[in-house]
């Protein structure tokens, strides 16, 4: 790194941020490629946002991932949006160009790469567990794949909200449908903590593709993989979404082997997508 002054800085600005893994494989990647650049976390408050975001614009930041709480906040400040924020209602990337905040999603993109790895998504049906942030932009992701997407949460509302928007079916139970879909999809925040689980996993077959965005073993992947499903986690999703943002600030193709393997010492997963648990 040359911090000579023509050093590019990029960063992610979330409320809290510390545990954000996006510096390691971004700086991973700038490494690699050899461009004078580097990516910091930016720990910003709901209520300073406006302010940092003029700020770091003023002190020439290039470029932005946004992350919770601030991904739909930041639409409302950017001067031109892309037609997905547009769809989706929220951005994860910010450009900063010619002295205008430009705004882009890459959540939904980063799901159709990641996902696209293991299991082909035209017309499938799929089980979406969520209805928050993250789901929307999945829900987005799964129509533009003609998906027929069926949509489960705790808070029946939010879930008829997001039906509306995107065309989705709601169901009353996640049992209720499994048995008819190809694919289930949490992105809820269950699992991040072992809590209790969102329906009865032993319905499981090893017929469903299972893909969780949370970046760890989760309960439910645990589940998926004892019985011998298709799965994923959220380190996928993690890395696609962060390199179709590097594409947007740099113009380059995103080496992303190399972003992968710099998570590796973080939990990416070194299985293959169809590697049982072991008993
Ligand atoms: P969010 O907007 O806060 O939504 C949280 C969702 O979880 C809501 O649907 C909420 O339901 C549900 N939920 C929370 N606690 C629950 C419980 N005890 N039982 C049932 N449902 C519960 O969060 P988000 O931005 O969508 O993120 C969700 C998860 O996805 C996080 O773990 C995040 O790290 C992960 N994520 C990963 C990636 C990736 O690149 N891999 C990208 C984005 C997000 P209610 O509506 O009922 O509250």
């Amino acid at each position: 790194m040359n911090l000579s002054g023509r050093t590019e800085v990029y960063g992610v600005i979330g409320y809290p941020v510390s545990h954000s893994l996006s510096p390691v494989f971004q700086n991973a990647a700038f490494s690699f490629l050899g461009i004078d650049a580097v990516y910091v976390p930016f720990e910003i408050k709901p209520e300073d946002l406006r302010e940092a975001l003029a700020g770091l614009k003023k002190a020439r930041v290039r470029g932005l991932n946004v992350t919770i709480p601030h991904k739909e906040a930041v639409v409302g400040l950017a001067d031109w949006v892309s037609q997905e924020v547009e769809a989706i209602g929220a951005a994860n990337t910010l450009l900063f160009s010619e002295g205008r905040t430009l705004a882009y999603n890459t959540d939904w993109i980063g799901f159709l790469r990641s996902v696209e790895e293991i299991v082909d998504l035209d017309g499938k049906r799929v089980l979406l567990l969520g209805a928050g942030g993250s789901a929307r932009a999945v829900a987005y992701a799964l129509k533009r794949r003609s998906c027929q997407v069926y949509i489960w949460n705790r808070t029946k509302s939010r879930a008829e909200d997001l039906a509306e928007r995107f065309g989705l079916e709601v169901v009353g139970s996640p049992e209720e449908i499994l048995g008819s879909v190809d694919l289930v999809v949490n992105t809820t925040s269950v699992g991040l903590r072992d809590e209790e689980k969102l329906f009865n996993y032993d319905l499981l077959t090893q017929d469903h593709v299972v893909v969780d965005l949370i970046y760890r073993e989760t309960p439910l992947i645990k589940a998926a993989r004892e019985k011998g499903c298709l799965w994923q986690n959220g380190f996928p999703m993690l890395v696609h979404q962060g390199a179709e943002s590097f594409r947007i600030w740099t113009g380059c193709e995103p080496p992303l082997k190399v972003m992968k393997r710099s998570l590796r010492g973080y939990g990416y997963p070194t299985d293959s997508p169809r590697t049982p648990l072991k008993t």
